[in-house]
């Protein structure tokens, strides 16, 4: 059956398709059923989206199971009897759905008692005005949006306001106020003014938060095509400083001596949007978030020079793995990208010098390796000078370092590159065991020939290993 019933919402025939055959497993149950939150909010602002939640006055997971049925054989249904909640998956949907509650919540817990209620109460509880509208499958009046809140006129002023006093919303459960945040920055919507003020009074009460929700919220501004708004509602909200601490160290500017430095905050804001412009790439973004954050720890004013940060790029690429720790990020591959990057991310600017040897970009290309495309996008990120002409010349000198980067991968093949003689035919070739000689000997090959004082033959190679073993009075065994 293809529907021919309209929608308040514009839906493809596939979800119409869908929306149809809940509405009558519904209807033959007997109780009353709405499309809700987040969908309805999407489809409205003309956003992707495949999730949609369904909250029925009665059982959800009696719900989703008759819909699973009429969707066809073996259609997968998860449910939750703890929460009441089972989800469907039907081709690309998912479909979430859930009985309609009544929450009263407890002051140490964003963990409420939850009690059977109406549409009604559901749609009381439910964070924003925008994430309260609800579209109806029940007969009578079936595709009617249903928007006591108003939200439909604040998606048109792009508010983000609580349906109840922002107050309780916040401090019921603190997480709304990561949400709101990252929704103002996804939507790029305002926080309505009260809603704010509520969130800054309550910033203390996200410390109830389990870290690993409030870093998927975080993860999720980070994603949004301008970051910093999200950011920066962090930080004035002071919410930043409670789950981010280090990051509020960067902010602000010292005088000494009439002397300033930029502000590391704002600057590290201008280079996450800059990075978002070019990737969507979650850790290149962290990259750019993090690439000065061991500035704060490493600042000197040296007289007669001004303000320094010599060290920034190594303490920042320590800072990392405590950074990651503590904020639950993964641990393994990603994370050795941020740090990699943020270690090297002085490294390109240093060869925009003139008289450039070889050797300095043979070095960079080995250090980089296949990172090499995103360490130059994070420092090109990292230009955020105002002055036109001093970007297009910053601009410029890193073309220049990628023709060169080019030429020297062309010719020498370093990206991932292992020097010609190994450990195994050192240990081989003296009758050693593992150990720091084998490694020092594998190093100072390795060095001399990004140095260029050998070529990268095995023949070079292993001239100058009996070389440099000699001195250490080795001999080989064969
Ligand atoms: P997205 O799917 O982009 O994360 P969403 O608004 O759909 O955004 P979900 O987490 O999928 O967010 O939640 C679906 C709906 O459930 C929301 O639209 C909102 O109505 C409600 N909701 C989710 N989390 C909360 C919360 N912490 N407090 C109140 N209502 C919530
Ligand atoms: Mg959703």
């Amino acid at each position: 059956m293809i529907s021919s019933k309209p929608l308040d919402i514009p839906c493809s025939l596939q979800e119409r398709k869908v929306l149809e055959k809940i509405a009558l497993a519904a209807h033959e149950l007997g109780v009353p059923a709405y499309l809700i939150g987040g969908f309805v909010r999407d489809k409205l602002l003309g956003r992707k989206t495949k999730d949609m939640d369904i909250v029925c006055v009665g059982d959800g997971i009696t719900l989703a199971h008759k819909v699973g049925q009429s969707l066809g054989d073996n259609i997968p249904v998860s449910f939750f009897k703890t929460y009441g909640t089972a989800q469907v998956k039907w081709n690309d949907l998912e479909i979430e759905f859930v009985g309609a509650r009544k929450e009263s919540y407890r002051q140490e817990s964003r963990n409420p008692e939850v009690t059977a209620g109406t549409l009604q109460d559901d749609q009381n509880r439910r964070d924003f005005t925008i994430n309260a509208m609800a579209i109806s499958l029940r007969d009578i009046d079936y595709g009617t949006l249903l928007d006591p809140f108003e939200g439909l006129a604040d998606l048109d002023r792009k508010l983000i306001r609580t349906p109840l006093a922002p107050e309780q919303t916040f401090s019921d459960d603190p997480l709304r106020m990561m949400r709101a945040i990252r929704f103002a920055s996804q939507l790029q919507f305002t926080i309505e003014e009260s809603a704010f003020a509520a969130i800054r009074s309550n910033a203390e009460r996200i410390r109830i938060i389990s870290q690993e929700r409030i870093t998927d919220e975080f993860n999720k501004i980070m994603l949004s095509s301008k970051p910093s708004v999200g950011l920066d509602l962090l930080y004035k909200s002071g919410l930043l400083k409670i789950i981010f601490p280090q990051m509020i160290d960067m902010v602000g500017v010292e005088m000494y001596e009439g002397k300033g430095h930029k502000d590391n905050f704002y600057h590290t804001l201008q280079v996450v949007d800059n990075i978002s412009e070019n990737t969507r790439d979650l850790w290149l973004r962290w990259a750019a978030l993090l690439h000065d954050i061991g500035k704060p720890a490493t600042k000197k004013f040296e007289p007669g020079h001004g303000w320094t940060f010599h060290g920034h790029d190594a303490v920042g690429g320590k800072m990392v793995t405590r950074i990651f720790t503590r904020l639950k990020l993964p641990l393994g591959d990603k994370m050795k990208l941020v740090k990699k990057l943020v270690e090297l991310h002085l490294r390109p600017i240093s060869l925009t010098k003139e008289n450039i040897t070889d050797s300095a970009i043979r070095r960079l290309l080995f250090d980089a390796g296949d990172d090499i495309e995103s360490l130059m996008m994070l420092c090109e990120a990292d230009i955020t000078s105002k002055n036109r002409t001093k970007v297009k010349r910053y601009l410029e000198n890193f073309e220049l370092v990628r023709k060169r980067l080019k030429e020297v991968e062309e010719s020498d093949k370093i990206r991932n590159w292992q020097p010609p003689v190994t450990g195994e035919m050192i240990m081989e070739t003296f009758g050693l065991k593992p150990g720091r000689i084998v490694g020092d000997l594998k190093n100072a090959i390795r060095e001399a020939i990004l140095d260029g004082h050998i070529p990268n033959t095995y023949e070079a190679a292993y001239a100058f290993l009996l070389e440099k073993a000699g001195e250490l009075n080795l001999t080989p065994v064969k």
